[in-house]
């Protein structure tokens, strides 16, 4: 079988160096291109050098078209807005795509959910295995304890990251509000400052860490009187996603349009 085609969009962040030395490190699939925004220094240099390997013989484009028609999955860890012109540029390429870039609106979010009517599109806030595990977990005990337990989903970052709380943090907290079957938006409690009152028995709140170069820790508590329970996962390197994500590319081979998740490609659902 011919190695799958994977792309890179975003190829000079800090996951998308990382997603590039993941294919080249993995049997199956070969780099076949990658891209930056208009203006980024790395346009025109080859894609081995940024990321520390040796030259692959292609340089980074801004033709993020051509690249996408010519991959069969590109991974796509940019911005929100940039993610959303992959999504349709990958509908009409037939291209799988691989979207980790968090922190997207409603309408970007439907946008994203429209291309996967043309072909597969695989989501996940998080791309580890420890977190998607810490997901089904946080879901069943969730589901195990009445609203007496207050949920709270704490993370920390780096310095540099822009959206808060994380994209994991949120889906930690939709997956708490599936077990306990209430709407994630009616009891989310994002932020507190000031004089915020008592907590509302059934809310899920949110505290939000930034410092260093955290990779990403999140921790659920569900805190009763006198006992509380804590699960955390704390990502040391940014391997476990670009791992992850080029696991959910090599998945995508032969599988038709729809929207896909981590627990999907893991096995866990
Ligand atoms: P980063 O800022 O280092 O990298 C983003 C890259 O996208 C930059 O190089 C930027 O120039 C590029 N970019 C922006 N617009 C573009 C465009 N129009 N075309 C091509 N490239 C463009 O950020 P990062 O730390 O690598 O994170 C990127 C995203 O991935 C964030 O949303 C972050 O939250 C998310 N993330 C998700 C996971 C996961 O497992 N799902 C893990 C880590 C990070």
């Amino acid at each position: 079988m011919s190695d799958l085609k994977i792309a890179v969009v975003g190829c000079a962040g800090r996951m998308g160096i990382n997603l590039l030395r993941q294919i080249a490190a993995t049997d199956g699939c070969v780099i076949a291109g990658g891209t930056e925004r208009p203006g980024s220094d790395a346009l025109g240099k080859d894609l081995g050098a940024i990321a520390g390997l040796d030259d692959v013989g292609i340089v980074v484009s801004e033709d993020t078209a051509a690249v996408i028609a010519a991959a069969d999955a590109i991974l796509d860890f940019t911005v929100p807005a940039a993610t959303v012109a992959h999504a349709k540029l990958c509908a009409e390429h037939g291209t799988a795509h691989v979207v980790g870039t968090t922190g997207l609106d409603a309408d970007q979010d439907a946008a994203v959910l429209q291309a996967a009517d043309k072909t597969a599109v695989i989501r996940g806030a998080n791309m580890s295995v420890g977190v998607n595990l810490l997901l089904g977990l946080t879901r069943k005990v969730a589901a195990m304890l009445d609203p007496d337990w207050d949920i709270e989903v704490v993370e920390m970052h780096h310095r540099h990251k822009v959206d808060a709380p994380s994209g994991t943090a949120l889906a930690l907290g939709k997956a708490a509000a599936d077990g306990r079957d209430v709407d994630h938006d009616s009891v989310a409690d994002r932020g507190r400052d000031g004089i915020t009152s008592a907590r509302k028995r059934g809310d899920i709140g949110y505290a939000t860490l930034r410092g260093g170069n955290v990779v990403g820790d999140h921790t659920v508590v569900f805190a009763a009187d006198d006992e509380r329970i804590e699960i955390t996962h704390k990502a040391a390197d940014r391997t476990i996603f670009a791992r992850g994500a080029v696991t959910a590319a090599l998945w995508s081979k032969g599988k038709g349009p729809g929207l896909y998740g981590m627990d999907d490609v893991l096995d866990l659902a």
